[in-house]
């Protein structure tokens, strides 16, 4: 058996996996979260964010902070949150 096939194989298939399993979750703009997804916890966040503000909606004009940027399911605040990211494949692969 050839190692440097094995080896590309191997690569392939955890490849596909990463690229299969983050595509069930929401993945971050960051380059430096490649690999990770939102936690349930803070997708749920991002979920009830999405439908009550519609991903945006700030009132800020009328009352800063408004109640838009300080949701903890904004993309914003859970960008700068490390505590919402996992990474894709738990215990590492
Ligand atoms: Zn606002």
């Amino acid at each position: 058996m050839d190692a440097g096939f094995n080896e590309q194989i191997a690569r392939y298939v955890r490849e596909s996996l990463l690229s299969w399993l983050a595509s069930d979750g929401t993945t971050s703009e960051y380059t430096f979260r490649i690999g990770m997804v939102l936690t349930p916890e803070a997708k749920a966040n991002r979920e009830e964010f999405m439908r009550e503000y519609d991903g945006g909606n700030c009132s800020c004009h009328l009352s800063p902070p408004c109640f838009s940027c300080t949701h903890p399911g904004n993309p914003r605040n859970q960008e700068e949150d490390d505590d919402c990211w996992m990474p894709v494949l738990k215990g590492g692969a």
